[in-house]
C-alpha cells in the first residue's frame, strides 16, 4: 500500500531527519513507529501526505509515486490524527467533522448520516455532541473527534503522530481498546506514530523502531521482543528489565472445554516472562492451570497484551 524507497530527508541546515529508509506498509495494517525523541517519527509520516518534501527516494501509495497524485486528492484520501487540539475551536464538532467531507463536495444529507455514524464509530452519542464546541469536551473525547473527522472522507490511510500521548493513563488505554475494536471493523491501513513501547506492543501488527532517521527493526510484536537486532532495540524494548518478571496472565485467558486443551502445552497462570517469550515463538495456543487445575486458553494476542501492560510498569 505504501512504500518507502530509499528515502531521505535532509534539511536546509543539513541534518539528516531521515537517512535511507525503507519499508513496506501493508495493506490494511496497523504499522506502528517507534523511536527516541528526534528520530524522524514525524518527519516520515508527513512525508507520506506532502507536509514535508523528500530530498531523496520515493515514496509510492498503490505503486504511484506520492509525487505524480495530485495535492489534494492525496491529502484527503489520507486521515491524519495529531496529538492535541488539532480541531477548529470555533467550529462545533459536526462542522468539524464536515470539513472534508465538504470540500469533496458530498451532499447535506450524506454529510449529515456520516456525522451520525461516525458519532456512533467512536463512542459519542450524536443528539449529545453534535452541536458541542471542542473546549466542551473531555481530552479523550476531543481525540475521539479527531479521529472520527480523519475518518470522515472514508480515506484508505491514516495517519496517527502520538494521537493518545496527552491523555491521562486510563483515557489513552480505553481509546487504544476502542482503536484496535475499530481496526476489526474498518481495515484501513494505518501509521501509527508513538515513543511509548507498550501501547506499541498492543497496537501493532508489526513496528518499525527507528533512531538517528534510520531503521533499526521492522518486525511482529514478538520478533522485536524475541530476536531483537541489536542493544539498542533489547533496550528500548526494555526486555532486559522484565525477562525475570514473574506475572499473573488469568486475566487474558478465555474459558475453553477441556477437549479442547488436551492437545496443548500447559502453563502456569504465574509465570515469569521470559518463560512466556519462549513459549510465544513456539506455540499459538496454552492451557492456563491455576491450582492443577485448567481453567481455559491463553493466545499469542492475549499474551502480548499482558506483556505490554508489564512494560508501562517498567518504564
Ligand atoms: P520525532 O518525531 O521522532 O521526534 P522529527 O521527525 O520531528 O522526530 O525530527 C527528526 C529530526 O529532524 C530531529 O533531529 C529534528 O531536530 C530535525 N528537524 C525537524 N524539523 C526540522 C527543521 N525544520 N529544520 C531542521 N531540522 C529539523
Ligand atoms: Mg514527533
Amino acid at each position: 500500500m505504501i512504500s518507502f524507497e530509499n528515502v531521505s530527508k535532509r534539511y536546509d541546515d543539513g541534518t539528516f531527519a531521515v537517512k535511507n529508509f525503507n519499508l513496506h506498509i501493508k495493506e490494511g495494517e496497523l504499522l506502528v513507529l517507534i523511536g527516541p525523541s528526534g528520530s524522524g517519527k514525524t518527519t516520515t509520516l508527513k512525508m507520506i501526505n506532502r507536509l514535508i518534501p523528500l530530498t531523496e527516494g520515493y515514496i509510492k501509495i498503490k505503486d504511484k509515486k506520492i509525487s505524480d497524485y495530485d495535492i489534494h486528492e492525496l491529502r484527503w484520501d489520507i486521515g491524519y490524527v495529531l496529538q492535541q487540539i488539532a480541531l477548529f475551536p470555533h467550529m462545533t464538532i459536526e462542522e468539524n467533522i464536515a470539513v472534508v467531507p465538504e470540500m469533496k463536495g458530498w451532499g447535506q444529507k450524506e454529510i449529515n448520516q456520516r456525522i451520525d455514524e461516525l458519532l456512533h464509530m467512536v463512542g459519542l452519542e450524536p443528539e449529545t455532541y453534535r452541536k458541542r464546541l471542542p473546549h466542551e469536551l473531555s481530552g479523550g473525547q476531543q481525540q475521539r473527534i479527531g479521529v472520527a473527522r480523519a475518518l470522515a472522507a472514508n480515506p484508505q490511510i491514516i495517519l496517527m503522530d502520538e494521537p493518545f500521548s496527552a491523555l491521562d493513563p486510563l483515557s489513552r488505554e480505553k481509546l487504544q481498546d476502542d482503536l484496535i475494536e475499530l481496526q476489526k471493523n474498518i481495515k484501513k491501513t494505518i501509521v501509527f506514530v508513538t515513543h511509548d513501547m507498550s501501547e506499541a506492543l498492543k497496537l501493532g501488527e508489526r513496528i518499525c523502531l527507528m533512531k538517528n532517521g534510520e531503521v533499526v527493526q521492522t518486525g511482529t510484536p514478538e520478533e522485536l521482543l524475541q530476536q531483537p537486532a541489536n542493544d539498542f532495540v533489547r533496550e528500548f524494548v526494555g526486555i532486559d528489565q522484565a525477562q525475570a518478571k514473574t506475572v499473573d496472565i488469568r486475566e487474558g485467558v478465555k474459558p475453553a472445554n477441556p477437549g479442547e486443551m488436551d492437545h496443548l502445552t500447559v502453563i502456569s497462570s504465574s509465570v515469569p516472562i521470559n518463560e512466556i517469550l519462549g513459549l510465544l515463538s513456539e506455540q499459538e495456543l496454552l492451557a492456563v492451570e491455576v491450582k492443577g487445575e485448567l481453567i481455559g486458553t491463553i493466545d499469542r494476542q492475549g499474551m502480548i497484551r499482558i506483556l505490554s501492560r508489564q512494560m508501562e510498569g517498567i518504564k
